[in-house]
Order: structure tokens, then C-alpha cells, then sequence
């Protein structure tokens, strides 16, 4: 068993698909065992980005993430991560395969609609940087 963090990002958030995103992790057989909104700051933002804090897209990508509520879910299920990442798609919807979220959801590179941890160390951090121990604690059966 593993677990992920996924982000439905605001143009989800804003355009009612909260339930259509969680049901394609859903369908999938991921599991969620924690969630919530919340609206990040431009600062929180940029500090869960952080490893993209050289790139020219950075400042764009920290106002759109800090402009709206987001919903933050931790996945659990075999292979999670890379898991999500499949049913996520690629980053920018116009490359993403058939039947992913993004493909079906994306408005554009940055406006991508989810996020997903791409590796185990990314997905602890992740999850911390959104849920306490009792949080997680909730979802366990
Ligand atoms: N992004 C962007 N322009 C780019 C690449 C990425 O605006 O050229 C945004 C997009 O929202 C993406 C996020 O930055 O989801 C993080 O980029 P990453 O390369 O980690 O893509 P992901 O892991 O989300 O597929
Ligand atoms: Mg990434």
C-alpha cells in the first residue's frame, strides 16, 4: 500500500468538478483517506512549488494556485503515486492520453486541473505539508 497527494487546483475547484475528478481516482481503485479545501496564500504556494522556484513559469503558477479554493486528497491504493500520475496525465492536456483527467478536464499547461506527487519523498512531504497525524489517522479502517 502506498499514498499519494493529489491537488484538485482551482479552475477544478471553480468549475464544479470537484466529484468528477475524485471519481476517476475513485473508479480507479484508489481509496481517499483524507480531504479538504482551502485556499492557499501566494507564500504557501510558492513553498509547495518550491523546486520549481527557477522556472519562468513560477510566478504565474503561485498566483493561479494562491487565486481560488483548492481541495487537497490523500490517495491510497497499490503503486498509488504512479498510479494517480497515469490517471492524471500528461502536464499539458494537449499531450495528455484519452481517458485521463487532464485530457478531459485540462484548459492549458498551467491551468492542468490536478496535481499528483511524483515520487515517494515528494508524496511524504506533501502530505504533511496539508495534513496532520490526526487527519491521516481519520481514514484508517
Ligand atoms: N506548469 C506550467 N507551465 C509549464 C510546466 C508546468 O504552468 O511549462 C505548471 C502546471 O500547473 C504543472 C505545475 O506547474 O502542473 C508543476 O509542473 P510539473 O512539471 O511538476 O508538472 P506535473 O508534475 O504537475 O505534471
Ligand atoms: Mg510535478
Amino acid at each position: 500500500m502506498e499514498r499519494t497527494l493529489s491537488l484538485i487546483k482551482p479552475d477544478g475547484v471553480s468549475r464544479n468538478l470537484v466529484g468528477e475528478v475524485i471519481r476517476f481516482f475513485e473508479k480507479a481503485g484508489l481509496r481517499v483517506v483524507a480531504l479538504k479545501m482551502l485556499r492557499l496564500t501566494k507564500e504557501e504556494a510558492a513553498e509547495f512549488y518550491s523546486v520549481h522556484r527557477d522556472k519562468p513559469f513560477f510566478d504565474s503558477l503561485t498566483d493561479y494556485m494562491s487565486s481560488g479554493p483548492i481541495v487537497a486528497l490523500v490517495l491510497e491504493g497499490e503503486n498509488a503515486i504512479s498510479r494517480c500520475r497515469e490517471i492524471m496525465g500528461a502536464t499539458n492536456p494537449a499531450e495528455a492520453a484519452e481517458g485521463t483527467i487532464r485530457r478531459a478536464f485540462g484548459l492549458d499547461k498551467e491551468k492542468n486541473t490536478v496535481h499528483g506527487s511524483d515520487s515517494p519523498e515528494s508524496a511524504a512531504r506533501e502530505i504533511a505539508f496539508f495534513f496532520s497525524e490526526r487527519e491521516l489517522l481519520a481514514g484508517k479502517r
